[in-house]
C-alpha cells in the first residue's frame, strides 16, 4: 500500500539561493503528510523533486529503496498522481477526455474508459462526463483533476495547494474527497498546503522554512489537532 520515500541530503539551488537545503526525510508507505511553511519555503520544489519533475543538485531520492534515476523518469512519473492549485484541465476537452489524457499516449493493460468512468463516479461527477471544464465550478474542476491524477492508480499522490483556489466549504469537500480516496486506493500522500483543516486530516505535518525542515509533527487523530496546527502555524 503506497510507497516509502527517502530523501538523503537533498539540495536544490537556484543560483546561490537554496530552494532546498540538505533535506533528509523518510515518508512511510500509505502515510499522509502536510507540507506547511510560507511561500518560498520550498514546498513545491520538494514535490517536484519527489514527482520526478525536477532533479536535485545534490543528494538522492529513493522510492522503495531504489534511487530515482536522473534520466528516464517517465516510468516513475506514471506512478505519481499530481494535483495542482489551478487544476490545469484542458479547456477544449470533456471531463472524460481530461481524465483519460494522461494514458492516451500509452499502451495500458486496463480498460481506459471503464476506469475513467469509475473514477469520475468516485469523485462525485457521474453524469458530467461530457461537460467541459468551463461548464463546471472550481470544486468540480478540482474533482476532475483528482480523477485524472488517479487514472494510472498511482501509489503516490502529490498535491500542491489543492484547496488554494477554493472557498472554505468547497475546500473542505476536496479535503474529504482526497482523504477518502487515499484510504480507498491506499496511496502515500504529500500535500503542500496553507490550510490548517487540511493539515489536521493528515497524520504528519512537516514545516519548511528557507529550504530546511524546521518542524516534524506526527498527529494522532484527536480533537485538539487543529489547535496544535494553529500553534505550530
Ligand atoms: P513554496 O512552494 O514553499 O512556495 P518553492 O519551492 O516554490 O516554495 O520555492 C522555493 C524557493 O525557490 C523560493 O525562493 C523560490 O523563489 C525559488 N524558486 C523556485 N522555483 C524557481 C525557479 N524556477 N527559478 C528560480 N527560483 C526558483
Amino acid at each position: 500500500m503506497g510507497v516509502v520515500i527517502t530523501l538523503r541530503g537533498v539540495s536544490r539551488l537556484y543560483g546561490s539561493a537554496k530552494a532546498l537545503d540538505d533535506v533528509s526525510l523518510e515518508f512511510a508507505a500509505g502515510g499522509a503528510t502536510a507540507l506547511m511553511g510560507q511561500s518560498g519555503a520550498g514546498k513545491s520544489t520538494l514535490l517536484h523533486l519527489i514527482g520526478g519533475m525536477d532533479l536535485p543538485d545534490s543528494g538522492e531520492i529513493l522510492i522503495e529503496d531504489r534511487p530515482l534515476p536522473r534520466r528516464g523518469l517517465d516510468a516513475h512519473r506514471r506512478r505519481v498522481g499530481f494535483v495542482f492549485q489551478r487544476f490545469h484541465l484542458l479547456p477544449a476537452l470533456s471531463v472524460l477526455d481530461n481524465v483519460l489524457a494522461p494514458v492516451l499516449p500509452y499502451r495500458v493493460d486496463f480498460d481506459r474508459k471503464a476506469r475513467a468512468r469509475e473514477l469520475i463516479e468516485a469523485v462525485g461527477l457521474a453524469g458530467r462526463e461530457r461537460a467541459t471544464p468551463g461548464e463546471l465550478s472550481g470544486g468540480q474542476q478540482q474533482r476532475v483533476a483528482i480523477a485524472r491524477a488517479l487514472i494510472t492508480r498511482p501509489p503516490l499522490m502529490l498535491a500542491d495547494e489543492p484547496t488554494g483556489n477554493l472557498d472554505t466549504a468547497t475546500g473542505q469537500e476536496i479535503v474529504d474527497l482526497l482523504m477518502g480516496l487515499r484510504e480507498q486506493y491506499g496511496m502515500t500522500m504529500l500535500i503542500a498546503t496553507h490550510n490548517p483543516e487540511l493539515a489536521a486530516t493528515c497524520d504528519r505535518v512537516l514545516r519548511l522554512r528557507d529550504g530546511r525542515v524546521v518542524g516534524d509533527d506526527r498527529l494522532a487523530p484527536a480533537d485538539d489537532v487543529l489547535d496544535r496546527i494553529g500553534r505550530l502555524g
